[in-house]
């Protein structure tokens, strides 16, 4: 059944030069980098708080920023990466970066995402960011291909912000659907499964560190061949920077016949949030009765949101694919690269990797960050253009950053249309520092 909802006048809340919706790694690349080029920009959260999947999902590391080759790490993100390291670093924020020793490729830094949150707030600030938290981006009013208002929800009620240009970094590119771009929803629908996360401590760090990576799977594997209720046996367990608790990457929230849940169907996505958390005890008990040093632990926190690594990916001008990701092709029009392997969190007890080539990368085309459909709308981040194995690669954290750092940068040089010149959008990239070849 359908029900009319009335016309209505909304206030004006804002006008700027640039409207980020989503405030997640690739919101505040896109934000800052925006800033800098001299915008007025106005960055839309839904939460109370910035970082989105970084913070509020929480992560073992920060990842995707080297490359590696003949065993030795390079790095292949620059620009606003090393300034945020740099400030987390100052404020006790990062741990020290990890390699995988069984993937190559795989990599990452832990950090605390309470002290982050706090970073994202003073490093917007003094680059003259409007943030508005708590507001969730809803609608939109078009003028033809152009969005001429965001329609936020806010406790005061419905707002309208008016921008010359926007840029989508909600991950499940609210924005642009609203604004009539189109879409792939994973494969067929059938997406990357989701994750809720944890922490357990007291964990005995010194007694886990007496099995390897390959025995610890070898056990959660025997024990759900053994009955356990285990939906995945590969747990991704680090330690998390306050001494004896660790963060486990560990559940898979999908549907009991192996089918993903609809990201974008509203009881499908409380049913999967109450799944996550229900599973995150079931793993701290099957890590209290097989893990060594894990005993004594207990949950000490789960994420405030569920993980969920794909949802919508936007239809744009150029979508990256596998083989993009598998040849290390470097487009022409790339505004990133990175390294990152295909990780694929499909139904089956393991999550496959699938490492590039030794020594190669790939480019992050501009043209995956412009949907067709729009004139003046930019996407950045988990949402990009992309096939559902490409964006298994292209997803983490430090290519979203680098993605909005982009977004952002071509926002601020465009006019009322977001198609800029490449090259010159490249030029200011290299400029700030990005890293644009291996
Ligand atoms: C379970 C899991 C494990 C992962 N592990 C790692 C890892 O170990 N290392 C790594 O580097 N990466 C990891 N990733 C990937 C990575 O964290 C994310 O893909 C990346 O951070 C996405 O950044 P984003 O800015 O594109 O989106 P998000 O971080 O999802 O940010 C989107 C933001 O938009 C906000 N938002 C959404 N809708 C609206 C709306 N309508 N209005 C206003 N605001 C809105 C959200 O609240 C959020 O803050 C993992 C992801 C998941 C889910």
């Amino acid at each position: 059944m359908m029900v009319h909802e009335p016309a209505r006048q909304v206030p004006l809340l804002a006008e700027v030069d640039v409207c980020v919706a989503g405030g997640g790694a690739a919101g505040i690349g896109a934000a800052l980098a925006a800033a800098r080029g001299g915008a007025r920009v106005l960055l839309l959260e839904r939460l109370g708080f910035l970082g989105g999947t970084m913070t509020a999902v929480t992560l073992g590391g920060l990842c995707g920023m080297y490359r590696e080759a003949d065993g030795e790490m390079h790095r292949c993100i620059g620009g606003l990466w090393l300034e945020m390291e740099a400030r987390a670093r100052r404020m006790d924020a990062l741990g020290t970066l990890r390699r995988s020793p069984v993937t190559r490729g795989v990599h990452g830094i832990p950090y605390d995402p309470e002290r982050l949150k706090l970073l994202f707030d003073t490093w917007l600030a003094e680059a003259g960011v409007q943030v508005l938290t708590e507001a969730w981006v809803a609608a939109t009013a078009m003028d033809s291909a152009r969005i001429t208002h965001a329609f936020i929800e806010t406790k005061a009620g419905r707002r309208a912000i008016a921008a010359r240009i926007f840029i989508d970094a909600t991950g499940d590119a609210d924005l642009a659907v609203a604004a009539g771009c189109g879409f792939q929803l994973g494969e067929a629908g059938q997406t990357q499964h989701a994750s809720a996360m944890f922490r357990m401590a007291p964990v005995d760090r010194a007694a886990f560190a007496t099995i390897t990576r390959r025995e610890q799977d070898a056990r959660m594997h025997a024990a759900a061949e053994a009955g356990a209720p285990l939906p995945r046996t590969t747990l991704a367990i680090y330690p998390y920077l306050s001494e004896g608790e660790m963060h486990l990457n560990a559940t898979r929230v999908m549907h009991a016949d192996g089918r993903s849940f609809d990201w974008t169907d509203p009881w499908e996505r409380a049913a999967a949030e109450r799944e996550g958390r229900r599973q995150a005890f079931l793993y701290q008990d099957a890590a209290r009765e097989h893990l060594p040093g894990f005993a004594q632990a207990r949950v000490t926190a789960i994420g405030a949101l569920l993980g969920i690594r794909e949802s919508r990916l936007v239809d744009g001008e150029a979508t990256l694919t596998e083989a993009d990701v598998m040849e290390g092709r470097m487009a022409a029009d790339r505004i990133a690269i990175t390294a990152w392997p295909v990780e694929d969190h499909a139904p089956g007890r393991a999550t496959i990797w699938r490492p590039l080539p030794d020594g190669l990368a790939y480019g992050i085309p501009f043209g995956s960050l412009v949907p067709r459909a729009t004139r003046n709308l930019l996407v950045a981040g988990r949402c990009l253009s992309a096939t559902h194995t490409a964006q298994a690669s292209a997803r983490v954290t430090i290519p979203c950053l680098a993605m909005g750092e982009a977004a952002g940068t071509a926002a601020a040089m465009a006019g009322d249309d977001v198609r800029v010149d490449v090259g010159a959008l490249q030029s200011r990239l290299r400029a700030a520092g990005a890293m644009l070849d291996t």
